[in-house]
């Protein structure tokens, strides 16, 4: 890392925690007064200090999701659907107002045990995008397997390389390298996680197993008034590596799935890591589609282009990320466009 890069990632730390802090409460208030939100949930689950940070990452526990809705109806936001959202966006006049939607990925059990119970305290309504390979099934996607051999073994082995996983530390870097090298692999037909396992002569263990809703489960989710269903494809695919006709038997697949089990054609589409190209949203408009939620920190007020599929930008949220980081990573955000701090 040379001088310039350390210098921005220190300048990048200070500015972030600016923004955080009280004093630039008032102004981000006002900046952010009509302004309205869309959020990225995966897991709802307390945080596990022993195991990896990668996959814990995307966790928000259920004291800090619901601290978080508090927080958000004492600032005056309400919380809309997705289809809501989306008529609110398209309205001409008046700007759309300060609302926020929720969405979760993905179809982890704990939206049921955890999320809906908060959810429905609250009536706050959300989108439920699953990737419907691992619903029901006892499949596992790949992140897990890895994350379950890891924690387990000194070395993890993929595509004939051995990668050392000892320390914390190393394991965490381990997942990293695996990850990098199974993503552009994503256009074929081998199960990725079923490849790790064997070549590793790993079983995975009962409790990863039911880390996701069975069809019943799922089903009891979309029957509890507060849930729309999305299309997140069927094998949770890097898309932006794949061909056209495997984009769209993703998305056919999942949706003829979902059809079947639950009666409802899903209309609103999450591209699996945020990946997404012209070429993907070509095949979502071909599908029909009416929307398409990506990875930004943006605010999301108004549709992207008139008469185009409308493509809506999410932030995560995360513990102790409150309405002030919130606002705080969306005016960093549209800052550093302009001066190049980087991410
Ligand atoms: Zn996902």
């Amino acid at each position: 890392m040379g001088i310039g890069r350390r210098c921005k990632a220190v300048l990048r730390r200070g500015v972030k925690a600016a923004l955080r802090s009280r004093a630039a409460e008032p102004m981000l208030g006002r900046l952010f007064a009509d302004r309205a939100f869309c959020l990225m949930l995966h897991r709802v689950a307390p945080h596990d200090p022993a195991r990896l940070a990668s996959n814990e990452m995307s966790k928000v526990s259920p004291t800090e999701l619901e601290r978080f809705i508090r927080e958000a109806l004492d600032g005056g936001y309400r919380f809309v659907s997705l289809s809501d959202a989306l008529g609110l966006m398209a309205q001409k006049s008046a700007p759309a107002g300060k609302f926020i939607v929720m969405t979760l990925d993905d179809g982890y059990r704990d939206n049921l045990t955890n999320a809906l119970p908060i959810f429905e305290k609250y009536g706050v309504p959300f989108i439920l995008y699953p990737s419907t390979a691992f619903i029901g099934s006892g499949v596992l996607p790949w992140w897990h397997a890895l994350e379950e051999i890891l924690l387990r073994r000194d070395r993890v082995s993929f595509m004939g390389e051995s990668i050392a996983a000892a320390s914390m530390d190393e394991k965490n870097r381990a997942f990293e390298a695996v990850r990098s090298k199974i993503l552009p692999l994503d256009d074929g037909e081998s199960d990725i996680a079923a490849v790790l396992l064997a070549e590793n002569k790993f079983e995975v263990g009962r409790e990863a197993l039911s880390l996701f809703l069975s069809w019943d489960e799922l089903g009891a989710i979309s029957r509890s008034g507060l849930a729309e269903i999305g299309n997140h494809g069927h094998r949770h695919l890097d898309l932006s590596a794949c061909s056209a006709e495997t984009v769209e038997r993703e998305f056919t697949v999942s949706a003829e799935m979902i059809e079947r089990r639950l009666d409802i054609r899903p209309v609103h589409y999450s591209f699996p890591y945020g990946h997404y190209d012209e070429r993907t949203i070509g095949v979502l408009k071909s599908l029909g589609a009416r929307s398409a939620v990506t990875v930004e920190p943006k605010a999301i007020n108004k549709l992207n282009r008139e008469g185009e599929l409308p493509l809506i930008p999410r932030l995560g949220l995360y513990d102790r990320l409150g309405l002030r980081g919130l606002r705080a990573e969306v005016f960093y955000a549209d800052m550093s466009a302009f001066i190049r701090l980087g991410r």
